[in-house]
């Protein structure tokens, strides 16, 4: 089966009948699939099973934070789910990252990542948390660690791939969220709750791996169309 396609498509849906809806008008071909925080409370490792059984490849967005020995076993029970990727938050640390590395480990074990800073957060979130950094300095920081704790990559905004494709090699996976489209009918983005938006264009020329996208998609009036037409255009 071939999976050229750099989407991964977020199910931030709070029913497993709205989100099997959407899938079952997709193949693995198309797409992969991400899971988070909210589809994931709902429905819980059932549904993740059942889109890894649909042949998807599932990225569980869980991003764990907390102490190592936690976020160590939790990602071993989610590689034991069958997906195809799962994440932490770099902000945990060297040490917990670490400690993800070790658990999911082999031949056989998921792509593990790191958050680095959330696309809905700026400079105005950065400074009122009291650090003295820019998005990109942080960005930068948190993309070195999880190199050094053996992340497969980092979640960033595509505004920050061009940077950090600098220092990073092409094994090194960009996984982009805030991307989206330009409405042609009246020329903006519609940007959501996101503060740092790229095109899918743009993010691929930059150095992004991977795309994820959601609302642009799901909540779409036909959303295997604009599936279809972003795959053509990064064809
Ligand atoms: O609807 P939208 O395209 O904004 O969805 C983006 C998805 O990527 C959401 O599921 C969100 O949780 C996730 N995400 C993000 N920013 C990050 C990490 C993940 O928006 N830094």
């Amino acid at each position: 089966m071939s999976k050229t396609s750099p989407v991964i498509v977020a199910l931030d849906f709070s029913s497993e009948r709205e989100t099997l809806a959407l899938v079952d008008r997709l193949d693995a071909s198309m797409c992969r699939l991400k899971v988070g925080k909210e589809l994931f409370t709902r429905c819980g490792p059932s549904l993740v099973k059942t889109l890894v059984d649909k042949n998807f490849d599932v990225f569980l967005d869980l991003k764990y934070h907390d102490i190592p020995n936690t976020v160590a076993q939790a990602c071993a029970v989610a590689a034991d789910l069958g997906v195809w990727m799962l994440n932490v938050h770099a902000l945990g640390g060297e040490k917990m990252m670490s400690a993800a590395r070790e658990a999911v480990s082999g031949t056989d074990a998921p792509l593990l990542i790191a958050v680095t800073w959330l696309t809905s957060s700026g400079q105005l979130e950065l400074d009122a948390l009291g650090f003295n950094a820019t998005p990109q300095d942080m960005v930068s920081r948190l993309t070195l660690m999880s190199q050094n704790a053996g992340m497969n990559g980092v979640v960033c905004s595509a505004r920050e791939a061009p940077m950090l494709r600098q220092v990073m090699n092409e094994d090194f996976l960009l996984v982009t969220p805030g991307i989206r489209l330009v409405d042609k009918k009246v020329s903006v983005v519609k940007q959501d709750d996101q503060c740092r938006v790229v095109t899918p264009e743009q993010a691929m020329k930059d150095g992004a791996s991977y795309l994820v996208i959601g609302r642009p998609i799901t909540q779409a009036e036909d959303p295997c169309k604009v599936l279809r037409t972003i795959n053509n255009i990064l064809r």
